[in-house]
């Protein structure tokens, strides 16, 4: 009955899980859940309003354009130069995208042809490869390792597969491996794609979500970037918009323009209500961003104290609102998350789900209240691993 791309697609590895988290809740036990990547805090009043009015505006109401508003697009362009110091023409080098995911998603289709090879990183967010595989694409997996900062090793990769090789996908502030990228990393990257004639797509959805006073550069900024890359921002983790579906993505024209080709003919774009309270995020004073940050960097703190007290080596991340943990000796990723959730009423998610290269850990979300941390540490501490 199904497509061969519905076929192919991997198993679901968080079935067991969910499965167990249903079977506990169904006893009533109190599950805190630190699995899924979804801010808990409600989107700053001043957007909720800025959408209320918007609704009302019967403007709104009619067909979006294909490519955002310019409204919009100016105050991402804008807002990209205030933040990170890069200088984008909102006309052809912007474009409004119903969240990162769906330009994850549907970059593959606008630049892969059967048998092309797209570099993707593990442990990852999966829509890198599933996308790739959608447009008939081979994903070719950079592991990512601890050793190396979980930076891909470029040097690594088989010269038969970088001959083929058409687009790379990055992630810094990573996902889930909360691990960072300087420039330099960045300017590596440039010179690779130049050399090797790649596309390089930079998903920077946490760009925001970073602590005591770290900065996470944008791929654009580095020289020669914009020659080779695009840029994927999103509003939903730095303003708890996950629900509203909104993002953008800004670089090379001629990518831009690839993207956008594939989306007008698949989507119909962006509510223009949402695109106007998204321009009150991105031009209104970014306190509310630096609060959310202050309250992840309190729960990081406790969770961390709670993890390395129970023997877990794990460093406080810069950024993001994972923490990335080794599993005890003895345990696989499943095997620990299961323990966590039967035994405790914890979810986390087996990094194994990220990919194979994500066996080994388990990554907690700080989507929870400081007090709930704190129960849930307890709960881990009588454990006794
Ligand atoms: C959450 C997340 C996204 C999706 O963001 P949306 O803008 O909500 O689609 C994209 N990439 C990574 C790595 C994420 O963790």
């Amino acid at each position: 009955m199904y497509a061969d791309r519905i076929n192919a697609l991997p198993p679901y590895l968080f079935a067991a899980i969910d499965e167990s988290k249903a079977r506990m809740l169904a006893k009533g036990v109190d599950v805190i859940d630190l699995g899924i990547g979804d801010p808990d805090q409600p989107t700053p009043s001043h957007i909720v309003e800025s959408m209320c009015q918007a609704v009302r505006d019967p403007s709104t109401h009619r067909y979006p354009s294909y490519t955002g508003m310019l409204e919009f697009r100016k105050a991402a362009a804008r807002w990209c130069h205030e933040t990170k110091d890069i200088n984008i023409d909102p006309v052809n080098q912007t474009l409004t995208l119903i969240g990162s995911k769906e330009g994850v998603a549907h970059i593959p289709l606008a630049f892969i042809d059967p048998g092309d090879v797209v570099l993707c990183p593990d442990p990852a967010y999966p829509v890198y490869k599933i996308g790739t595989q959608f447009a008939g694409g081979e994903p070719f997996i950079m592991p990512l390792l601890e050793e190396n900062g979980f930076l891909p090793d470029l040097d690594a990769i088989p010269a038969d597969m970088l001959a083929r090789a058409k687009l790379m996908f990055l992630n810094y502030p990573n996902n889930p491996t909360s691990a960072t990228a300087d420039r330099s990393f960045f300017e590596e990257v440039v010179e690779f794609a130049k050399e090797n004639d790649l596309i390089v797509v930079h998903d920077n959805a946490y760009s925001e979500m970073v602590y005591e006073g770290y900065q996470a550069p944008s791929f654009l900024s580095v020289d020669g970037a914009m020659d080779v890359g695009i840029e994927l921002f999103s509003l939903s983790k730095t303003y708890n918009m996950t629900g509203w579906r909104l993002g953008f993505a800004v670089g090379n024209e001629k990518l831009i323009k690839g993207l956008g080709k594939v989306k007008s003919n698949i989507d119909s774009g962006a509510f223009d209500a949402i695109q106007m309270a998204g321009i009150t995020a991105l031009t209104s004073s970014q306190q509310c961003v630096s609060d959310m940050n202050r309250i992840y960097e309190k729960r990081r703190d406790v969770l961390l104290k709670g993890l390395q007290g129970i023997g877990l080596d794990v460093k406080p991340p810069k950024a993001t609102f994972y923490m990335w943990a080794p599993v005890p000796k003895g345990y696989d990723s499943m095997a620990f998350s299961q323990l966590l959730l039967e035994k405790a009423g914890i979810v986390a998610t087996p990094g194994v789900g990220f990919g194979q290269y994500g066996e080994g850990y388990i990554r907690f979300a700080l989507t929870q209240s400081v007090e709930r941390i704190n129960e849930a540490v307890a709960r881990m501490e009588k454990l006794r691993l």
